[in-house]
């Protein structure tokens, strides 16, 4: 599971400041779920090879009143939701009595955490931390989150001890010759099949969906093992096909009532899509794409998630409804041209059963071997057609092609003054190779090495 790490302390600390260093912030899930406050911000950054949620917060001042005491409660959601703890202080001010108040907190929520002692440019670090000691909380470090000192130590005590993320490297490209390119590879974990993530906002649909799912006849549905967090992981088998669905919804959960607030929370999303393979997008086609439907499918395609889009409550819409809403996902999820999209009742079952023909073409568009000398014959094909640009008199010249990776696929290209492609010509070079390879549901990386 990728460890989520929440940013606390007082306003003024510099929460954001680390938070934006650390996510370099284009990325981040900005706000929280419709219904409940902004003052939670989400975000996922990568540190040697590990993965890791990040969520700001407002802040903690100690004598919380009106929009204070909002705030101040999302910083303690953040906490419970939070593997490790980064308790920002501010050296400049020194040891404040709202420090002592959240080190008092998270001394009771028995929570791990780290004393950040923060803006110590132009400060002796040691008579910095020394100020905090009394905090009592045991580690501490010293950054200047504006200057970027100091962060390396941090995140070696934050994040040192979770593993590197799986990742689907392949361990010898020169080894995949021709006529191996339909044989998969398997995923994270073979056993489980392709983990499917139900995802959407609160109310489009998804527990309906999930019941739907594993309420079809043709299902075998096993013991759950065990759940992780809060989502819940199902194994099943339909027709040849092994599937784990991740339940982020919780429908499974017998004996437990859970309010709308507790049933979504955009940390076990964030979670369920980085531990899929494929993700399903739930939508409600009665709301029409809203931002934070982008939001989660942002973060959906920058994990390189496999995806297949599910416009659900299609039942009992007017023609002219349906047009509409045809019409504004097209124009809104532009981006997420290659993935299949269905009309769904999760009420009824209608199109249900079609989603796993998309999840299946998905998942092996995401993980199917290609060999190099495929790879390389489609690169000069498409370099033939449209040569890529000269720099200072010199084109670029662009060699060779392997598979660097998969779920998603890494296309790995090899050439001279790579540095210099721009932008189009890579989009271009993508979109070939999502034609001839016929690559469904899943995004392309495309990386470029230079030298030789
Ligand atoms: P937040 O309220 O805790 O999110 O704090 P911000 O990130 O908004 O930072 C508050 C102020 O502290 C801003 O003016 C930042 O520029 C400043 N700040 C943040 N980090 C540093 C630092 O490392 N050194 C100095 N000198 N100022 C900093
Ligand atoms: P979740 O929060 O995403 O898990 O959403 P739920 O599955 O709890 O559904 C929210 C509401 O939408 C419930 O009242 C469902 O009965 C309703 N709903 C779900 N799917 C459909 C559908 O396909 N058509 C219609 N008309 N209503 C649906």
């Amino acid at each position: 599971m990728v460890p989520v790490i929440a940013l606390v302390g007082r306003p003024n600390v510099g929460k954001s400041t680390l938070f934006n260093r650390l996510t370099k912030s284009r990325d981040a899930i900005v706000g929280d779920i419709p219904g409940l406050t902004r003052d939670r911000q989400y975000g996922e950054a990568q540190w040697q090879g590990r993965s890791y949620i990040l969520i700001d917060t407002g802040g903690i001042t100690g004598d919380e009143e009106g929009i204070d005491a909002k705030m101040a409660e999302q910083s303690l959601l953040a906490i419970e939701e939070a593997d490790v703890v980064l308790f920002l202080v501010d050296a400049r001010d020194g040891l404040c009595p709202a420090d002592q108040m959240i080190a008092e907190h998270l001394r009771k929520r028995n929570k791990i955490s780290l004393v950040v002692v923060n803006k110590v440019d132009h400060l002796d670090e040691n008579i910095a931390l020394a100020e905090f000691s009394p905090l009592g909380l045991g580690d501490s470090v010293a950054i200047a989150a504006a200057h970027g000192r100091g962060i390396n130590p941090m995140l070696e005590f934050t994040l040192g001890q979770f593993p590197k993320d799986p990742v689907f490297e392949l361990e010898d490209f020169s080894t995949i010759e021709e006529g191996q390119e339909l044989k998969r590879i398997p995923g994270p974990d073979e056993k489980d099949g392709i983990k499917i993530a139900i995802i959407g906002r609160p109310n489009v649909g998804k527990s309906t969906l999930v019941n739907r799912m594993l309420g079809e006849e043709r299902v075998v549905v096993y013991d759950q093992p065990g759940t992780t967090r809060d989502s819940i992981y199902i194994p099943f088998e339909r027709g040849e096909e092994k599937y784990t669905l991740i339940d982020t919804a919780g429908v499974r959960r017998r004996g437990r009532i859970s309010e709308d607030v507790e049933k979504f929370s955009v940390v076990k999303s964030l979670q369920a899509i980085k531990d899929s393979n494929v993700v399903i997008f739930v939508m409600d086609a009665r709301e029409g794409v809203v931002d934070h439907d982008l939001n989660l499918l942002g973060f959906a395609l920058e994990s390189g998630r496999a995806i297949v889009i599910a416009l659900n409550k299609w039942d009992g819409m007017h023609p002219s409804e349906r047009e509409y809403a045809k019409k504004e996902l097209e124009r809104r999820l532009y981006f997420v041209d290659f993935a299949d999209i269905h009309f769904i009742s999760a009420l009824h079952g209608t199109g249900v059963g079609h989603l796993y023909k998309s999840v299946q073409n998905a998942f092996a568009s995401a993980v199917t071997r290609w060999p190099t000398n495929r790879l390389t014959q489609i690169l000069e094909d498409a370099v033939r057609e449209h040569q890529p640009p000269m720099i200072a008199g010199r084109r670029i010249k662009l060699r060779y092609a392997h598979l660097g990776g998969a779920n998603p696929p890494l296309i790995v290209i090899h050439g001279n003054q790579v540095d210099s492609v721009p932008k189009g010509y890579m989009r271009y070079l993508e979109n070939t190779y999502r034609r001839v390879l016929k690559l469904v549901g899943t995004p392309i990386r495309i990386e470029f090495k230079g030298g030789e």
